[in-house]
């Protein structure tokens, strides 16, 4: 089959599009004729490599999978079948698998990270509880741009933020694969979302999708806007998954007794808290990485209903992959980017 693969970390330039050896059922698991693969900036990290962290090579990364299973070892999958994958694998067994925190498991891991090849392939391997049917009037790019996004933000608001209706979230760099995820997902549930974005074309897309208030990232103090926009409380909830770049002003933007929840560091890992104003406002930091299996069933029956879109920023073919990262990295885009194999 082909793939794509990099063979040595680095720069979109050690992606290569080419033949590699297609995957081995084992009992338990499904064989899925890949058709859309999204983006994540998961990818980015395992391919540029990180400290301490051992890719067995060559890698192909891919988390966001949809598509059409071939074969399974399970009778009650038959081929055909129109599915996305859940993007969180784990060992099924342990006490968190059984009780329904799988992300917990201490073998919880990505697929298309570290030693489970991904979706950046003709063909990928899950284990049959990753596989989630999808209805005819769901199209592949969109069911692939849904889970890792929509499980993260879902996982940030819902279970590790606790959000109650009517309460104030801000969201950041709403173009953002999280950022479209949570403004619909928190608006959905009642909540008033003020979102930032880096252009006027972008910060007028994050209204359109729910969004009640906008700021320019770029031009204005995230936490002056958020006081000014909340008569001085601040906001219940932040949605955090830049880092170094806005840590401090997400903080300073926390209403007394806010939560601010945290899922990745795109702009740099070093950050740090004030201990007078975490405990003076009482307030909460969390963090967070993907979410349950659980949570992406729930989380797909809006998806099911139309309630939940996932934006496409573009979409790329396979034999692309390396310009379609290249677009992720350089922050232009607005929502998902997605290749079709
Ligand atoms: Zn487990």
């Amino acid at each position: 089959m082909k793939a794509v693969r990099f063979h040595a970390h680095g720069g979109p330039e050690v992606l290569r599009f080419e033949d590699a050896p297609e995957p081995q059922l084992v009992s338990g698991e499904v064989l899925v004729r890949v058709r859309a693969c999204a983006l994540n900036h998961l990818d980015l990290w395992a391919r540029r490599g990180l400290a301490r962290v051992t890719f067995p090579m060559p890698h192909t990364s891919g988390s966001d999978v949809a598509g059409e299973v071939v074969a399974s070892s399970a009778p009650d999958v038959e081929a055909g079948r129109r599915v996305m994958l859940q993007p969180g694998l784990s060992c099924g067994r342990c006490a968190s698998c059984l009780s329904g925190v799988d992300n917990d498991c201490l073998q919880y891991q990505a697929l298309g990270y570290l030693d489970h090849p991904g979706g950046y392939a003709e063909l990928v391997k899950v284990p049959v509880q990753n596989i989630v049917p999808i209805p005819d009037h769901i199209d592949f790019v969109q069911a692939a741009a849904f889970p890792l996004s929509f499980l993260t933000a879902w996982h940030m608001l819902m279970t590790r933020a606790g959000l109650r209706r009517g309460e104030d979230v801000l969201v950041l760099a709403a173009g953002s694969g999280v950022g479209q995820a949570a403004i619909q997902i928190a608006s959905m549930h009642g909540a008033r979302v003020l979102a930032t974005a880096g252009s006027d074309a972008k910060l007028e897309r994050a209204r359109s999708l729910g969004a009640s208030e906008v700021i320019d990232h770029y031009k204005q103090d995230i936490a002056k806007e958020v006081l000014r926009l909340t008569g001085g409380r601040g906001a219940d909830v932040v949605i955090e998954h830049v880092g170094e770049a806005t840590w401090a002003r997400s903080l300073r933007a926390l209403a007394r007794g806010g939560r601010l929840v945290t899922c990745g560091a795109t702009t740099g890992a070093a950050a740090s808290v004030d201990l007078r104003a975490l405990f003076g406002k009482r307030l909460t930091i969390a963090g967070s990485y993907m979410g349950t299996k659980g949570e992406l069933l729930r989380a797909a029956r809006f998806l099911f209903s139309g309630q939940l879109k996932p934006v496409i920023d573009r979409t790329f073919p396979l034999a692309d992959a390396a310009a379609a990262q290249r677009r992720l990295e350089g922050s232009g885009q607005f929502g998902k980017i997605v290749l079709e194999v």
